[in-house]
């Protein structure tokens, strides 16, 4: 079984803690080309984080529904979450 864990302690190690937060949060009314360079800087970020798999499992679990989190955006993690079956409508294995 699955934990959700309370804990932040992992938060701690996150790379973001060395970059603005505006990087990982858009402002409002942002579109296009610059939102897009900005989630693909903040998606760099992610990718040298020892805590990516902590902060993605953490934004899907709860769920954050903005900024982006363990390399995924907002965008990101809706895909993920409408290409999944709903909890407790799997398919029936024979
Ligand atoms: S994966 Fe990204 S958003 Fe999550 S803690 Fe690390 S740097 Fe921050």
């Amino acid at each position: 079984m699955r934990q959700r864990s309370d804990s932040w302690h992992w938060q701690l190690d996150a790379a973001c803690l060395a970059h603005d937060r505006a990087l990982f949060f858009h402002p409002e009314g942002e579109r296009g080309p610059r939102r897009r360079s900005r989630q693909l800087m903040a998606k760099a970020v992610c990718e040298q984080c020892p805590v990516q798999p902590q902060c993605r499992d953490h934004a899907m679990a709860f769920p954050e529904h903005f900024g982006t989190w363990g390399g995924l955006t907002e965008e990101d993690r809706d895909r993920l979450r409408k290409a999944r079956p709903p909890f407790g409508r799997r398919t029936q294995r024979a």
